[in-house]
Formats: C-alpha cells, structure tokens, sequence
C-alpha cells in the first residue's frame, strides 16, 4: 500500500525586491525540486510569493538557500507558517494582479555568456541570432508595458512562442524556463536589414541608425576622421564627444590606457558608457577632439556583439538624435527625425516601450561614480531609510531625470536631458506618465525646484495634485546625497555647480549648507561673479574671465591679462560697462562659473561650444604634479576669489603654463572648501560631510576633498549633478509636508 505522506510544515514566503524577469521562480522551482518541496510559486504585484511544504528542517534550508542564493536583488524575504498541504509537486502558478503593487521589473540586462556563445555557435539554433536571450539575460525595462512583468505585458507579447522556444520555456531544467522574452529566428523579433551589409556600410564610412535596447544609436566607423567628421556635421554636434563601442576588453586597452576599476566598470552588468583615458592615435581625433578622455562602452545586446565582430574596429554609438533632443525609439519616428543624418537603417519589429539612454561613468578616488543613470540601472530602486508618502519630484531643467517615491523606495527615471525644446519636453511627460503605470504610483505630492522657469517646474505646477512644494536647487543636491547614503539629522553639505535658483533670487552654486529633509542653512559661499548678459556669458566665458579681472583689480585690470582673451576691445569695453552698471549682469556665486571664466583666461578660450566645455577643458589642463595653491580670505563664511584671480594673472604673466596654474587654482577651492567645512564644524559641531553637485564629477575636486577632509560622502550610485537633484527635492518634500526632521 502506498500511503501519502502529509507533510508537517507549511511556509507563506514573501520575496520583495527586484525579483521578476530575472529567473527567480525557476530557481525557486529547481530548488524545490532538488529539495523535496511540495507547493507552488508565483509572480504578484508586490514581487513574489512561495507557498512550500515539507518538514520543518528541509523548509529551514529552503528558506535558507533562498536568502543565499536567490538571482535579482531581494530587499525582503518574510515568512509565516501555513497548514501544511497534501504533497504537491511543486509548480509555477499563473501571475496575479493583486495586492498593494510595487515595482519589480528589473533594468535591462546585459548578455550573458551562454547566450553570446549560442550566437557564435554555428550548429545552435540561435547561431547568429540578434535577439538571444535567457533568464539571465535582455530586454526588461524597455519591454515592459505594465506589471506583473510576464511576456503578454511586454512589447513580445505580439509574438507568438514557436513550439521549440515554447517547449525551453516550459522546462524548468533549461535556462529560458520562464524566460519571458524568450525567442529564437523562427518566432521571433526580426532585423529589416543584415549586420553584413550594415558592418559593409560602416566600414564604407557611412552612418547608420540601429536599433537597440532603448532607443535608436548612430554608428560609423570610429578611427575614420571623414565618417566622424560626417556624423558631427549632419548631427550639428560641434565638438561633444561621442561614445565608442568597442568589442572586449582588448579592444578597450588598444584605444585608452585601462586602470582595473576602469575595466570592471566597463564590464559591469550595467554597461556604462565609462570615461577614460584617450590613447593618441588609436580613434579619430573627431571622437572627442578637445578632451583627452573617451567615453567607451562594451557589447551588451547580441546584436551588438554581432555587429562589432563583423566590424571589426572600434565604432561611434552614440544617441540617435539631433543636437539635444531625445533618443528616437520607434521605426517610424527614427527615419523622420534621423533621415538627414543617416545613410541607413537597421531596425526590428520588436517595439521598444521606454526610451532609455545609455548610464555614463567613470572612475573617481578608485571606485566607480554614476554620471548619468539610465538604462542598466532605471527602474531598480534605491532603498530609503525611513518611507515617505507617495511623491513626484520633476528634477531640475538641465539632465532632467525625475522621482516617483513611495514607502521605502525611490525610482529615479531614465535620463530625459535637457528640457530646452519641445521634443524633449514631450519625452519628459511621457515618460513621467508611463513610470507611474510601471510602479504603480499615485503621487500625492508634487516636489519641483524654485526656478519658475524651468518647464519641469511648470509641469509641477500644471500637474492636479493639490500639494505642491518647492525645493532649493542646492538643498535638493544635498538631500540626494543623504538620500543615497542613508544619513538622517543634519549634514554639513558642499553643494558646488554651475547654477541654481537661490533663496535670495541669486544664482547660487558654491554653498556650504547646514541641511537635514527639512529644511537648510547657508553657512557659506563663494564671492559673486557678474554675468554680463546672463546666460550668454555661460557660452561666452570671456565675459566671466572680464568680470573676474574687473572685480579682482577694483576696476583697472592690467592689459597683459585682457590681452590673454581672444575678444575685440570694443566687446570688452562694452561689457565691463554692463557690469559697472550693473546692466543685465546678475550675480552668481557658482563655482562652476570660475571654471568658465578662469578657463577663458588660462586657455585663451573665449567660446564655449556647449555649456561647460571650458571648464572642463580648464580641469583636464591641471599639471597631476603641481601641488601649489593660491591665497584667499574668507569672510562671514563668503570666499573671496580675488587672491587667487591676482595671484593667477601674475603666474601666468611670469609665463607659468595653463597647467601649473589650473592646478593651483583646483589647490585653491580645494583648501577654500576645506576651510568652509572645518569653521562649520567648529561653530556648530562635527556632522557628517557630504558633497554634491556637478563640480564633483570633477575627479580633482571629489580626490582632493576627500584627502583633505578624511571622512566625507560623496555621491556615487545617484548622478551628483542636476541628474540625481530629483531623489533629494522627493526627500525633501516628503519631509516638509509630513513636518518632519
Ligand atoms: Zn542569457
Ligand atoms: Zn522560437
Ligand atoms: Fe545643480
């Protein structure tokens, strides 16, 4: 006689995390089989849930080996005990939709190597295969249309599984079981052209639209000057750099000098485009002609691999789009916006959902920092210390990213860019209104910056919701960085950038704040620059450099140094007028803003081609092996810059080069900054340090803090410019409309 065994243990296991679409329920399936586990797992809308029944010890190690070894991100495991049930072999259940819903789709997934060595495999069925992937591995974000993440909610659901995918699908022994966007050349997504032809064309020089993961790429060949000088040309990009797709790591060595961090993070799983440092002569000069850093990026579709093996040398990939607007992302759209930029097409007929730029970053102080956070990191949460009510922080109007928050968890968009025309506007609603489906917020409160201006503030203020709240540039900046280090209390933060809307109707930009969520001091900054002309003098730095040298010499500069600028002497006389009579030259304390007009002065360069070239130009310029610093005073917390203006002009006059004396100036804000956190603390008492603010992604400035104040924060998973701002005006908002601390 056969008897059936109840078993005497039943467990309810709740996983929260980022846990669908990364093969968690065939694992817990396998395991359970391996184990002896009767029951069943599914997908819900709060991530996924196990019934399992066995004995209470073989349950113990269950349990155990799903906290150990579970794929995806898990924030939660939780369990109760449940009746135990008549033995069931275990199962997958059909999703549900129900329950409080919380995101869990995962970002896009780089390819992983068994499905790259399938592509490559001349006797598998996916041999050459350009949309391959697994459990592991593909589309994600940018597929999905809604949650739970199951392929009838993705952009795959119009393609029907052939009876070979639907039979790998249903095996829980092979890799695709439940690999929802599971396809191979028979019923799958198709390209509209071949990589040989397309790989002919690049090698011919051409550009060519391709399709991939979030949006459309422009290639051409990346050691042809003519192809890179075409491509700049018709996407009337003067002299920003652009990415270069190289296949491995190899191929990486052969056209930039490698430290290890840097390898890592051009392989990481993200796929970052990663800066470093240009060897001569391997690329174009064209690729980035007036830094001596390249952004590389490594194959992270099978479409890619495919395409940069037929090749065979290092290509540009840079966003489909002209000048500033959004990444294109459907066929149609592609070939009416690109089509007098490129020469062809190579797109599919699998739909992309979300746009989703590629993430830029680099290496500062040994470890990776986040430039810009977009595809490989969107939607993938970031865990908040306390939960806050439902929020959407709209972001700043340059790098624009977005905020939807709630409970424990804050989703940063992707990267919209920058909300100067209408196209990107457009992206920017769209995208904002497609996030709050995918993660199921409702916001309640609306966070957006104090510039009036910026449309990200005006569609705050358009949008129904009744509270609506404003948060200070530079206090958002700091909150952002507590936000992502979980530091609750008040903070000493450097909030240093270009510009932001300050509480006194001034651009600031080289505070020093005494924050917590709630609200914010300013215990200090740098002495005012005029801006003769406003914005103009951002892409005119000589007017800067003139406003420096007029304040710095009381209003007799000395000719050697207006010499040094490159400017008619009617337009200098004009506007040191301007700012004599205070004349449309308002006053801007960011730091970023010495960079411009420094830069101008150092190198000579009175014109900046996009905002911040020259100052970056000015921070590549250093000499590493200078370690002088000029003088400076600081004054009721205000940094006055006019030391180091004089002491600069009579280096430079004394024929010391550009590179000894951006050094000594980088020497100067260092110590300057160093000085400000330090009287902070003694006049208010040590607390944690934290730096934001696009000046850090300025690796001198971040290395150099850090030496000199030992222990500080500084920004690293969230963006420290205008694109991780939105994560703090969230936090911020949150606190101020609960009346908290
Ligand atoms: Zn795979
Ligand atoms: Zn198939
Ligand atoms: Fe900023």
């Amino acid at each position: 006689m056969i008897s059936v065994r109840l078993p005497d243990a039943g467990r309810r296991i709740a996983i929260t995390g980022t846990v669908q679409g990364v093969g968690f329920r065939p694992f817990v399936y396998r395991l359970a089989r391996e184990l002896g586990v009767g029951g069943r797992v599914r997908n819900d809308a709060t991530g996924v849930v196990i019934e399992a029944f066995a004995a209470e010890p073989t349950l113990e190690t269950f349990t155990a080996e799903l906290r150990a070894h579970a794929p995806g991100r898990v924030r939660d495991l939780a369990w109760t005990a449940i009746p135990p049930e008549p033995a069931i072999p275990f199962e997958i259940e059909a999703s549900v939709s129900a329950g409080a819903p919380v995101l869990s789709i995962p970002p896009d997934l780089t390819t992983c190597a068994e499905c790259l060595a399938e592509t490559r495999d001349p006797s598998a069925r996916r041999y050459g295969y350009a949309f391959t992937n697994c459990t592991r591995c593909g589309p994600r974000l940018t597929i999905a249309q809604g949650i739970p993440y199951d392929r009838p909610l993705t952009t795959m659901a119009s393609f029907p599984m052939c009876p070979d995918c639907l039979r790998e699908y249903e095996t829980p022994a092979d890799r695709r079981f439940h690999a929802q966007p599971i396809a191979c050349p028979v019923c799958g997504p198709r390209l509209n052209g071949t990589i040989e032809a397309t790989a002919r064309r690049i090698l011919d020089g051409e550009i060519v639209a391709i399709k991939g993961l979030g949006g459309f790429h422009l290639a051409c060949d990346a050691t042809s000057d003519l192809a890179v000088a075409r491509l700049r040309g018709r996407k009337r990009r003067d002299q920003k750099p652009f990415a270069v797709m190289v296949a491995d790591l190899d191929a990486a060595r052969a056209v930039a000098d490698l430290s290890r961090a840097d390898a890592a993070l051009l392989e990481s799983d993200e796929r970052p485009i990663t800066l470093v440092q240009r060897r001569d002569g391997a690329l174009s000069e064209g690729v980035s002609p007036t830094t001596p850093l390249v952004g590389l990026i490594l194959p992270y579709t099978p479409l890619h691999h495919l395409l940069l093996a037929a090749v065979g040398r290092p290509i540009v990939l840079t966003s489909g789009n002209l000048a500033d607007e959004p990444i294109a992302k459907d066929d149609d759209e592609a070939r009416r916006r690109l089509a007098g930029i490129a020469d062809a097409f190579l797109g599919h007929d699998r739909p992309i959902a979300t746009r989703c730029d590629d993430s830029v970053a680099r290496v500062i102080a040994g470890a990776p920092v986040v430039l810009r956070r977009s595809r490989g990191h969107v939607p993938r949460p970031i865990a908040l210390r306390s939960p806050v009510p439902a929020v959407l922080a709209c972001g700043a109007q340059l790098k624009n990213t977005f905020c939807l928050a709630r409970g424990d968890s804050a989703y940063l968009g992707p990267h919209v860019g920058d909300l100067d025309n209408l196209a990107a506007f457009e992206f920017f609603r769209e995208a904002v209104e497609r996030m709050e489906r995918l993660v199921h917020v409702r916001p309640e409160i609306i966070a957006h910056d104090l510039h009036p201006d910026y449309l990200s503030t005006r569609y705050a203020l358009e949008r129904p919701e009744a509270i609506k709240i404003a948060v200070q540039h530079h206090h958002a900046h700091v909150a952002s960085a507590m936000a992502e280090h979980g530091l609750t209390g008040e903070v000493l933060g450097l909030a240093w950038d270009g510009t932001g809307l300050g509480t006194d109707g001034t651009a600031w930009g080289g505070e020093l704040l005494l924050a917590s969520y709630c609200g914010f001091r300013r215990l200090g900054t740098f002495r005012p620059v005029a801006l003769a002309g406003g914005d103009q003098a951002v892409r005119q730095p000589w007017r800067i450099a003139i406003a420096l040298l007029d304040d710095a010499f009381a209003g007799d500069p000395p000719a050697s140094a207006l010499a040094r600028l490159d400017v008619a002497a009617r337009d200098v006389r004009v506007v040191r007028q301007m700012i004599a009579a205070d004349l449309n030259a308002p006053r801007a304390h960011g730091v970023g803003r010495l960079f411009d007009g420094f830069g101008a002065l150092g190198l000579g360069r009175s014109l900046a081609a996009y905002e911040g070239q020259v100052a970056a130009a000015w921070n590549h310029a250093a000499d590493a092996g200078e370690r002088g610093r000029y003088p400076f005073t600081i004054d009721e917390g205000v940094v006055d810059t006019r030391p180091m203006v004089r002491a600069a002009v009579h280096d430079l006059d004394a024929g010391r080069g550009a590179g000894i004396v951006s050094a000594r100036f980088h020497g100067t804000l260092i110590a300057a900054g160093a000085e400000m956190v330090r009287a902070a603390i003694a006049a208010h008492g040590r607390r944690p340090v934290v730096l934001s603010g696009g000046c850090f992604a300025n690796p001198i400035l971040a290395e150099g803090l850090l030496a000199e104040l030992g222990d500080v924060y500084l920004q690293r998973a969230v963006p420290s410019g205008d694109g991780g701002i939105a994560l703090g005006q969230a936090l911020v908002a949150a606190a101020i409309a609960e009346g908290r601390s």
